[in-house]
């Protein structure tokens, strides 16, 4: 049987793991198998990847060129690279660098903290829908998994996560702000009602891997002062280094003491470099920023004219009604050579959708016409 060109790209897809639900990253074995050509910054042509919260631009082309720079001198661990990198960031952080821990991405201080701080005595609550990494794997050791509706302005429900929290023995409150994958915002006046008001012993886990494409401002100055929260920053999103991986965790030294209990990895030396060249260019954050709200606003204009609602998202993400089974409708616009994200079990009918490049929002575009039946 012949299949028309669409729908065999989209079955290599499938085989790619790229349409594959999940936690929103690919599963480990399939991600490993994915043919080097895919991938947005790739100058061969192919279909828009939509699908995982990645920067269209990867790195900024003087982190690139430090990366680049670093391999001849990557036989080497490069602690010192480490130490500069901790004590910038602290510094532009306005945090004590003992406050300030470097980890290979988010997802690594992430999955210490559900491994150590979550268990059958020590419940975790968390937004829904929201970045599902932590809540799985605190599912895997036995914790259950307190899952309270994001409001209808797309915040936080603190008041109701609070309760949950109170109502049995709870280790983590988890807060992605902004969340993913609505990119919706919780404000600073419920962060601190949050914080105010949980149980003593239960720790919170701010998770701010878009913070740098909103204005909203960040809790790091709570981990700089308190014990018992810590924010988890990346260098995956704005500063496209997904691939790269560099991560950032601040919080009271015993926490971070804690945190490096389960062992010690050290730092891939390109992603280091890399990193301290983001942190050095002073126009990276507002420029992207600004691009990528810029080509938001414009999908989602887009999409509103339409008929086709979406949650405010102050991210590189946004969620979008479908008003049809969602899991059916990325399959149909994978079949058309866009990649998008998936749906939540919470909103069968709601896809997330990574923001790419302008001219990838144009085929976006294009697809979604096609698939939902409505002018382009
Ligand atoms: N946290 C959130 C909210 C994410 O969306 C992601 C990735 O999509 C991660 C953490 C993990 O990112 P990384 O390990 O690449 O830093």
């Amino acid at each position: 049987m012949s299949l028309p060109t669409s729908r065999r790209h989209f079955l290599q897809l499938a085989g790619t793991g790229l349409v594959v639900a999940g936690t929103g990253l690919p599963p480990l074995a399939t991600a490993q198998r994915a043919p080097a050509t895919v991938g947005a910054a790739s100058a061969h042509p192919g279909p828009a990847l939509l699908n995982f919260n990645e920067c269209p631009y990867g790195p900024a082309p003087a982190a690139q060129q430090a990366a680049r720079d670093s391999i001849a001198a990557s036989g080497r661990y490069r602690f010192e690279l480490a130490g500069q990198l901790r004590d910038l960031f602290a510094a532009q952080e306005q945090v004590p660098a003992e406050r300030v821990r470097l980890y290979p991405g988010s997802s690594e201080p992430l999955n210490r903290a559900a491994t150590l701080w979550t268990g059958p005595q020590a419940a975790v609550v968390v937004a829904d829908p929201t970045f599902e990494a932590l809540g799985d794997l605190a599912a895997t050791r036995g914790a259950q998994v307190q899952r309270v509706p994001l409001r209808g302005d797309g915040g936080h429900d603190v008041r109701a996560m609070v309760a949950a929290a109170h109502a049995r023995p709870t280790g983590l409150i988890y807060i992605c702000n902004p969340n993913n994958p609505t990119g919706s915002v919780t404000l600073p006046a419920d962060l601190a009602w949050l914080l105010a008001n949980k149980p003593d012993a239960t720790r919170v886990l701010v998770d701010e891997a878009y913070l740098q494409y909103s204005t909203q401002p960040s809790l790091i100055g709570q981990a700089a002062q308190r014990d018992d929260v810590i924010v988890l920053r990346t260098f995956s999103k704005l500063y496209g280094m997904a691939g790269l991986r560099m991560g950032v965790a601040t919080a009271h030294p015993d926490r971070l003491r804690e945190l490096a209990s389960l062992g010690d990895n050290p730092l891939p030396v390109p992603a280091m470099a890399a990193a301290l060249a983001s942190l050095r260019d002073p126009q990276l954050v507002a420029q992207r920023r600004q691009q990528n709200a810029q080509v938001r606003q414009a999908t989602i204009a887009w999409l509103g004219k339409r008929g086709f609602s979406s949650v405010p998202s102050e991210a590189n993400c946004f969620v979008v009604d479908v008003q049809r089974d969602g899991t059916a409708f990325a399959q149909a616009m994978a079949a058309e050579g866009v990649v998008i994200g998936r749906s939540w079990a919470i909103w069968p009918q709601r896809v997330r959708v990574t923001v790419g490049t302008e001219e990838e929002m144009a085929r976006f575009r294009g697809a979604f016409a096609k698939v939902a039946g409505v002018p382009a």
